[in-house]
């Protein structure tokens, strides 16, 4: 099938051609685990499975590539300065960088879990991968890309790289228009970015490492550059993340990366637009209030609504997160649920029929291979519903299909309803949940939280329905 997507190097929508034929390689930059990812992380997170999930239902051989950032991110991205994220989560969980970098990954791992995500082919943590970017480092400083600002670190001169900034248009002047920063004086120009940072020498950092230019940790774009190298080969496909990357992270990637490659290092960029808050800014992670999966589920909400919320836009697009349009989302969510759980319950499905599942199938896929238009699948598959001349069977393996596609969980939380019916429930698990349902009432998320877990580990999964929340046995 034709897959095309936006490439926003060239600002346009252009057909896909892989570097090998039949395979195709991403690399996608990761959560920076110093606190809880946000579900407007996971808007850019389903964006790189989504696209995993078309390039395999096309039969391509996928390989991608997502890091995890544990190291060396300051406050403040833009001129590598303030503090650095690891060490202030640090201290503000009382714990060491060490041990939030773990914490914060397994809750970034049991979150996309939840919103389904399959895992990528390799994960990456940037603190395994010291040495490939030291090397990388040095090999710019041996092509004379570098210079050092004593005491700070080893910064990467932009005015050696011609086309810098071509991802959005910049230059090297356009490229810091609007930025709110005051610039490093010592710098040679603004968009130069550290490549090295040196430890201060009146404390020990809890992350540093030895290297030619002394003890300190790399700046944050070196890691992506190293890692996709190291784990996709010099040249690969296609580079994903959320809009805020493409003007600084993404551009000091290719900066770093073409000189020691050459141009084009990467083929497509592929871009997720933000998830607003209702205020009409971006969520984000330095907000004190941000919405975690965590609290989503406290409200009894379904991550696979969430989910379904995302796929009525386009990834282009704004989103505007707001309670109500997350209820809206999870009643339409349920509504195919409901219809999906019939279709099982059918006791005479008759047998697939062939050309209509073709048919159904190609439309679908052909609606997603098209730059991802999940919201026009998503119209494709209430009409779907909707036509009595398809029958019970083929309609079955379409919502497999279409699960796998879209990963949106139909048939298995249809059959979570199913089980609903039938299931008696133990009393201990029962004033579980009873409990939980009051920690909600007096709005005692953490404590709600908890009481979930335990239900969980007791082996039941709490189930949102039209009535209430419910129980259902783990498969
Ligand atoms: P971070 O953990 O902050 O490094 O971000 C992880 C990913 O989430 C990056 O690709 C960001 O561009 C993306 N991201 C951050 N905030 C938002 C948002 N409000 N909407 C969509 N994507 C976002
Ligand atoms: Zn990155």
């Amino acid at each position: 099938m034709k897959i095309r997507l936006f490439n926003t190097m060239s600002r346009k929508l252009e057909d896909f051609v892989p570097l090998t034929p039949g395979q195709v390689g991403f690399y996608s930059c990761g959560p920076t685990v110093y606190h809880h990812a946000h579900i407007g992380n996971f808007r850019t997170f389903v964006l790189t499975d989504l696209l995993k999930r078309m390039f395999i239902e096309n039969g391509y051989n996928v390989r991608n590539v997502m890091n995890i950032t544990d190291v060396g991110h300051l406050t403040n991205d833009e001129d590598d300065s303030g503090e650095d994220k690891m060490e202030k989560g640090a201290a503000r969980d009382n714990k060491s960088v060490w041990d939030i970098a773990k914490f914060y990954t397994d809750e970034f791992l049991r979150d996309s879990d939840d919103m389904n995500l399959l895992p990528p082919t390799e994960r990456p943590r940037a603190t395994d991968y010291i040495d490939e970017q030291i090397a990388l480092v040095q090999k710019l400083v041996d092509l004379g890309y570098t210079y050092e600002i004593p005491g700070d670190g080893i910064y990467y001169d932009t005015s050696k790289f011609a086309a810098y900034g071509a991802l959005t248009g910049g230059g090297l002047s356009g490229n810091r228009a609007g930025a709110r920063v005051e610039f490093n004086e010592q710098k040679r120009n603004p968009t130069d970015f550290a490549l090295w940072k040196f430890s201060p020498t009146d404390k020990k950092r809890q992350m540093e490492w030895d290297s030619p230019w002394g003890i300190g940790f790399p700046g944050w774009h070196i890691e992506c550059s190293a890692m996709s190298m190291a784990l996709l080969g010099a040249h690969f496909d296609i580079h994903t993340g959320g809009i805020d990357l493409s003007r600084v992270h993404h551009a000091n990637e290719i900066a770093q990366s073409e000189p020691i490659t050459g141009a084009p290092w990467v083929k497509y960029w592929v871009h997720s637009e933000f998830l607003m808050d209702k205020s009409g800014g971006k969520m984000s992670k330095s907000d004190g209030e941000f919405l975690s999966l965590s609290v989503l589920k406290d409200h009894g909400f379904d991550p696979m609504a969430y989910r379904y919320m995302l796929s009525l836009g386009h990834y282009q697009s704004q989103l505007t997160f707001s309670w109500e349009a997350l209820e809206s989302a999870a009643n339409g969510y349920k509504n195919i649920v409901r219809r999906v759980a019939e279709l099982l319950d059918d006791k005479n499905p008759g047998t697939v029929d062939d050309a209509a599942y073709s048919a159904w199938h190609d439309r679908i896929l052909g609606l997603v291979s098209d730059n991802l238009k999940t919201a026009e699948a998503l119209v494709a598959i209430h009409e779907l519903n909707k036509d009595t001349s398809v029958n019970v069977a083929t309609k079955i393996a379409l919502f497999e299909f279409i699960d796998r596609l879209l990963g949106l969980q139909f048939i298995n939380r249809a059959n979570d309803l199913r089980r609903l019916e039938t299931t008696d429930v133990p009393a201990d698990v029962m004033a579980l949940l009873d409990a939980r349902i009051a920690a909600k009432a007096a709005k005692d998320w953490a404590r709600a939280d908890e009481i979930r877990g335990q239900i969980d580990a007791m082996g039941w999964n709490v189930v949102d329905t039209k009535d209430g929340a419910k129980l259902v046995k783990k498969s």
